[in-house]
């Protein structure tokens, strides 16, 4: 018998709509003795079976749900949805080797992330759950998608909520570099020098629209990291690109990229924090056609988010004095707790308060590759905005 999560009221409706967490302040009683990462079955006030999942008696979620039915096979469970999420990703695109194949909760795989670069595989391991059943993830890796390099690029800070080691692993092949494709442009990734698991999949879909606006434009990558969005605009002809990243190695990673593309057109390449470019733009009074700020998340939390807010306000406040009349501001806001309304909410305001008049052209969250569950407000992250900026009075 696996052991057994009772539930006290108050999870359970949540649990019943879809969502994956059990916290540990929802639980009335554990029977069995489970430890870390075992999987439990959980059952309502009323005593009826609701769900299976991984248990953490360390962590705030206790219990997250990995299936409606009793569990009886974790390897073929992982192997089908590893394999669901991976024809989802096939069907959006085609022609790509390289994205992310398993975005976690959204793909209904707990806690785990594989971001799919060619043939290397790079995880994050994010619940208990998923790292006593590493051997089974490399496995399916290893024996139904051909892998010829596995290893983790953990985010230490979701490890430590969980209770688990920060630590990184190699499970087959080297953790080098790659070049992949992200359909049109191509990028070279040096994973020990990279962020996050080496790069930002999410936005793909939203640096493909810039394209639509980017011709004979001259282009401001702000928070350019390996180029994404400046590089689509190259592909799209603008006439100049600036790339603009406080991290020198992802300025570095920029100008390989914008080389590996042989682009022939103007760029500058600039290691400096983007509030005192933007600032020294505004001295200046340099603009340019399109602007993109794509900054990192200012709201690590809820309770940094009044703080964040007022930096995401001043961010866009400087950024909309930089955008020529009739042009475009592209604006990005990847903290989670930030609401889409809020965000929009504070663009009017940084608008308003720079006398700006705006069109909203998109709107868009994460791509493809990152399917959210609507009952989860924590799988929705991603908020891109694409406006049209007018002077006051000058339509
Ligand atoms: N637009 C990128 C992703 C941006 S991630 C893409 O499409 O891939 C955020 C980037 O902001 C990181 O590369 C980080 O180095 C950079 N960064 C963080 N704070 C910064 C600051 N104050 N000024 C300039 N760059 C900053």
């Amino acid at each position: 018998m696996k052991p057994r999560i009772n539930l006290k009221p108050k999870g359970e409706h949540k649990v019943r709509d879809g969502h994956l967490w059990v916290f540990s302040n929802e639980i009335a009683a554990v029977d069995g003795n489970p430890v870390n990462g075992d999987m439990v079955e959980v059952y309502n006030s009323n005593g009826y079976f609701i769900g299976a999942g991984f248990y953490n008696k360390n962590s705030l979620i206790a219990v997250r749900l990995i299936d409606k039915n009793p569990l009886n096979d974790i390897y073929v469970l992982l192997q089908n949805r590893i394999k669901k999420a991976y024809s989802l990703r096939k069907m959006f695109y085609p022609n790509r080797n390289s994205f992310r194949m398993v975005f976690g909760e959204g793909d209904f795989l707990p806690g785990l992330i594989i971001d799919k670069y060619n043939k290397t595989f790079v995880l994050q391991i994010n619940s208990s759950g998923m790292e006593i059943n590493i051997d089974n993830i490399v496995k399916i890796l290893k024996d139904d998608f051909n892998a010829a390099n596995i290893f983790t690029k953990n985010e230490f800070n979701f490890r430590k909520l969980e209770c688990l080691p920060e630590t990184d692993s190699v499970y087959l092949g080297n953790a080098d570099e790659e070049i992949i494709d992200d359909g049109t442009i191509k990028f070279k990734i040096d994973f020990a020098k990279s962020q996050k698991t080496g790069f930002y999949f999410d936005q793909c879909d939203n640096r493909e629209f810039i394209e639509k606006i980017s011709a004979g434009k001259t282009f401001l990558d702000a928070f350019s990291n390996s180029g994404g969005f400046g590089l689509h605009a190259a592909k799209a002809g603008a006439s100049k690109i600036t790339f603009v990243d406080s991290s020198s190695a992802e300025v570095n990673n920029a100008k390989v990229n914008f080389q590996l593309n042989n682009f022939e057109i103007k760029s500058e390449f600039e290691t400096v924090d983007v509030f005192d470019y933007l600032n020294k733009c505004i001295s200046t009074n340099r603009k340019f056609d399109v602007v993109s700020v794509d900054p990192p998340a200012f709201a690590k939390n809820k309770k940094s988010l009044p703080v964040a807010k007022k930096g995401y306000e001043k961010l866009n406040r400087l950024a909309f004095q930089v955008v020529s009349d009739g042009g475009y501001l592209v604006t990005s806001s990847c903290s989670q707790n930030l609401t889409k309304a809020d965000f929009i909410d504070i663009i009017e305001t940084a608008a308003r308060k720079t006398k700006k008049v705006i069109q909203q052209i998109h709107y868009n969250a994460a791509s493809f590759d990152h399917p959210q569950i609507p009952v989860m407000p924590e799988t929705t992250y991603l908020k891109f905005l694409v406006l049209r900026v007018f002077e006051n009075g000058n339509l």
